[in-house]
């Protein structure tokens, strides 16, 4: 986008990529769907990036959603879409606002942008890796190859990605690029990444997803976040959609977990959000009466999914040959509990490796939100997850991409002409 952008305005644009192909991991994204954005209102696109910020109380004006607005007053969701129309590639929006190719393949995305880039005179050069930025005092001018190839250019925008699927060729390069001119880099961590729960109970309900759920996320105790939907439980712990945007400011609290052998975090389920604990006794009561003959174990098969009941059966301490009838007021209690408030201890979250994005990266208060610019260095340029911009799923993640992508091209280009 940063090139094609740059070269649409008559600067000639060199893109190097490490690689082999352009947008590898652009053609794996939404399972290989690649949901591109979404058609949230702008305050409520914007609130999907706040939510995993440091906030610093003496500069709200840096957060993420100052930060983009900028950058997408310029390019958003609907130029966007029409862009790829332009390209051939009609857009269609599914369920959560989220915007995916009609034709569900990333390919397109990927195959329409560098149709794009190579139709405005984008020359490509893959296998070239950059290793260093070239310059010095305060200007930037050119950047060197692994080999130690030079090559000289006014302007340079890296937009290297994160560090996370490194296999895709964003192995956090760019962080060490720019922290070699002077930028900050706050502290990457996984975001969008799958968490490790405690104990031997996941491998037990493996491969059991849990649809219409609650999930609490609490802190010593504290509630700190919670989300409805989707989750899965994995031989580590869990997964799946609310688990993701879930691990963001999960991972953050880790990092903070004693070494005292406290568990401080732990997620709540409630298998049933749709009833009050009354309604949910209410409804235990009644099967307890009517089936009061049968086993406590069968019992729980009209309340659960298979691969909880063992779990459940172990947790409530109840016999599971008990019959209906015979279950106390008080182990009524405990199983409602176990129902609406199914604690797991959360210890540790799964590699960078295997994180959808990065959280942290170049600072934002080192870069002109007007521009995509360095403020340390002349002619350098910003774009894409390298900044310390993350959000939630849902497409939020390639419109920063995309929007920072259209600023830094096109800004680059202007300080290169001069217009
Ligand atoms: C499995 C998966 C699914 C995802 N699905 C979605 C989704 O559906 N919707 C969404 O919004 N987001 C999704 N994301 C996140 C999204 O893909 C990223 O945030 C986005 O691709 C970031 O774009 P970027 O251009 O900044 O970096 P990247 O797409 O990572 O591109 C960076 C490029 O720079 C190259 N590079 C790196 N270092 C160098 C170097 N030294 N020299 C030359 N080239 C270099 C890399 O090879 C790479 O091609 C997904 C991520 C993953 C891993």
């Amino acid at each position: 986008m940063a090139a094609g952008q740059a070269a649409a305005l008559r600067a000639p644009a060199l893109l190097l990529e490490r690689t082999a192909r352009l947008g590898t991991k652009l053609r794996i994204t939404g399972k290989g769907r690649c949901n591109l954005t979404n058609t949230a209102e702008l305050d409520d696109f914007l609130a999907h990036f706040s939510f995993l910020d440091v906030v610093d109380t003496r500069h709200p004006e840096g957060e993420s959603r100052y930060f983009l607005r900028n950058a997408f007053a310029r390019f958003f969701a609907p130029d966007l879409m029409a862009f790829f129309q332009d390209l051939n590639v009609p857009t269609v929006v599914e369920r959560g606002g989220r915007v995916f190719p009609v034709g569900s393949d990333a390919h397109q995305v990927a195959e329409a942008l560098v149709r794009f880039a190579r139709e405005q005179g984008v020359q490509v050069r893959v296998r070239s890796r950059v290793t260093r930025l070239l310059g010095g005092g305060g200007i930037v001018k050119g950047v060197e190859l692994e080999g130690g190839e030079q090559v000289a250019a006014e302007a340079v925008v890296v937009a290297t990605g994160g560090a996370s699927y490194p296999k895709t060729g964003s192995s956090g390069d760019g962080y060490r690029l720019a922290e070699q001119v002077g930028h900050t880099i706050v502290p990457i961590h996984p975001a969008l990444v799958p968490l490790v729960v405690a104990g031997s109970e996941p491998r037990q309900m493996m491969g059991l997803s849990l649809r219409n759920v609650e999930v609490r996320l609490l802190w010593h105790g504290q509630e700190f976040a919670r989300d409805f939907g989707e989750m899965l439980f994995t031989h580590y712990g869990v997964s799946g959609p609310i688990i993701l945007t879930l691990s963001g400011p999960a991972v953050a609290r880790l990092g903070k977990a004693g070494a005292d052998g406290q568990r401080p975090l732990e997620m709540s389920i409630n298998l049933k959000p749709a009833l009050s604990p009354e309604q949910l006794d209410a409804r235990l009561r009644r099967d307890l009466d009517r089936f009061g003959k049968r086993a406590y174990r069968s019992l729980l098969k009209g309340l659960l999914p298979q691969k909880m009941i063992d779990v459940v059966v172990a947790r409530s301490g109840i016999p599971a040959d008990k019959p209906g009838h015979q279950i106390t007021a008080e182990e009524r209690a405990g199983l409602r509990e176990l129902l609406q408030d199914f604690r797991l201890s959360i210890v540790g979250h799964r590699p960078l490796d295997e994180a959808i994005v990065t959280a942290g990266g170049v600072d934002r208060g080192e870069i002109d939100p007007r521009t995509m610019a360095s403020r340390l260095v002349r002619g350098l340029y910003f774009a894409g997850e390298i900044l310390d911009v993350q959000a939630d799923t849902g497409g939020y993640n390639l419109q920063a991409a995309f929007s920072t992508g259209y600023v830094a091209g096109q800004s680059a280009a202007r300080f290169v002409t001069g217009d």
